[in-house]
């Protein structure tokens, strides 16, 4: 008998509990009423049934569950924040992370979640906000029910964190605009129906000349790639598009001309402070996963989770995802309060990315050398949690924002 086992004897809190009493789960965590732990549930729920189970095979031949996608839209997922007036469901932002969080959980398809946000943050919601009634009319609806997907095209090779340094022209000419310019590492864009487009007016104006367009991915001149090859999120497509004398009629401006930096700064605020919910699901598998093989796999004779290097690393991560998951739901209800957003989502995208990726690691270390191996679901996460520090933001970036919130 060890140490551990020799107090535990005396100290019933300190036994090992059945399967029941395992502190994994979120009747432990305590911050939901019945109303989003019966959201979560229904999520969790129907991504199990509802959603491929061969994510391991298609993350190697990179294949976006199309089906899962129009299964998602079905569910509700993308009418959600939608107002009612638009054709949407108008819920709460707090809401929809807890079902985003309950489809973390319920499938292990990051990529299909991660593609399903990049279109939710960055087309559906600045076209929602943005948008006149005619460009509502014609795209919201098909966005909304999961028929048309929506890609977000800002980023260029010489313009990342420095976004607003875009080459790509919009040159005005008549009633038209005339695009050019390429734009690189867009999420969605291989099977995109429709692009938000950012390009400048006037390089000189810098930020000021920036100018979002809604453009149909059949306009003559838009070409999209074939989907680059990745480390992680493989079941989401990325790709480029290039913009050659891509005539786009005055009306597709989103938003008003040399006003893109508004629709751009209002998609990413949502975006870093939401695109990670699903990740507090992926985090609460790993959890569970690691508890299990810990009670489970024996070394030296005894349950490896006997050992406090193991117990310790785990009671860690359950400290970490209950400080992530205050994070980003604290976006939600600031959101749904009419409060500012700004500091809670670089706050949230920043901590729960970083601690993505070690948590990650953690739960490798766990598993040894098995979860190593191709095809188990700790590689994967590992892969997939890597981007989460680099899209919407680097980590440093999300730093920059966070001490120009305080004055800096
Ligand atoms: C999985 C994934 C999905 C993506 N999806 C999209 C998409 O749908 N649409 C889209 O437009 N783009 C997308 N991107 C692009 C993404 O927004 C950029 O990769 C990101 O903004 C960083 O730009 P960059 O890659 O050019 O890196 P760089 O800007 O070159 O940065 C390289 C390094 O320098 C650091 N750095 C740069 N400037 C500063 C600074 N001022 N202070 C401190 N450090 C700095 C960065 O933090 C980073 O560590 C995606 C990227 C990934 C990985």
């Amino acid at each position: 008998m060890d140490d551990r086992e020799r107090i535990s004897e005396t100290r019933p809190c300190l036994q090992a509990k059945g399967n029941d009493s395992v502190n994994a789960g979120h009747n432990t965590w305590n911050g939901w009423d019945d109303h989003r732990s019966a959201l979560y549930q229904n999520a969790d729920r129907f991504a199990r049934d509802a959603l491929r189970a061969d994510t391991a095979e298609r993350d190697v031949s990179g294949e976006f569950d199309r089906a899962g996608w129009k299964q998602c839209a079905e569910f509700g997922l993308l009418k959600m924040p939608v107002p009612q007036e638009h054709g949407g469901e108008g819920k709460p932002l707090s809401d929809l992370l807890t079902v985003m969080e309950g489809l973390g959980h319920g499938t292990d398809d990051q990529g299909l979640l991660f593609a399903l946000n990049a279109h939710l943050w960055t087309v559906v919601l600045p076209l929602s906000i943005h948008g006149t009634s005619a460009q509502r009319a014609r795209y919201l609806p098909a966005l909304m029910q999961g028929s048309s997907v929506g890609a977000n095209a800002s980023t260029e090779d010489e313009a990342g964190s420095d976004v607003y340094a875009m080459r790509a022209r919009a040159e005005r000419d008549g009633d038209s605009y005339v695009l050019n310019g390429t734009k690189s590492y867009i999420t969605n864009a291989p099977i995109a129906d429709l692009f938000v487009v950012y390009a400048t007016v006037d390089p000189a104006l810098g930020a000021l000349g920036v100018t979002a367009f809604l453009v149909d991915a059949r306009t003559p001149g838009l070409h999209k790639s074939v989907p680059v090859e990745k480390m992680g999120m493989r079941t989401a497509l990325m790709g480029r598009i290039t913009l050659t004398d891509c005539r786009v009629p005055a009306e597709a401006v989103l938003g008003k001309p040399g006003r893109g930096v508004s629709v751009f700064d209002g998609a990413m605020e949502y975006e870093r402070g939401c695109i990670l919910a699903t990740t507090l699901g992926a985090m609460q598998r790993q959890l569970e996963q690691s508890i299990n093989h810990a009670r489970t796999r024996k070394q030296f004779g005894r349950a490896i989770g006997k050992n406090q290097a193991v117990s310790h690393r785990i009671a860690d991560m359950k400290v970490t995802l209950d400080a992530a998951r205050e994070l980003i739901h604290r976006v939600g209800k600031l959101k749904d309060d009419g409060k500012s957003i700004a500091l809670a989502s670089a706050s949230a995208k920043l901590f729960v990315s970083e601690a993505y990726v070690k948590f990650s690691l953690d739960a490798l270390r766990i598993q040894g050398g098995r979860g190593y191996l191709t095809g188990a679901e700790s590689e994967r996460q590992l892969r997939n949690s890597a981007a989460s520090v680099l899209y919407s933001g680097t980590s440093d970036i999300q730093r920059t924002l966070i001490a120009s919130q305080l004055g800096l």
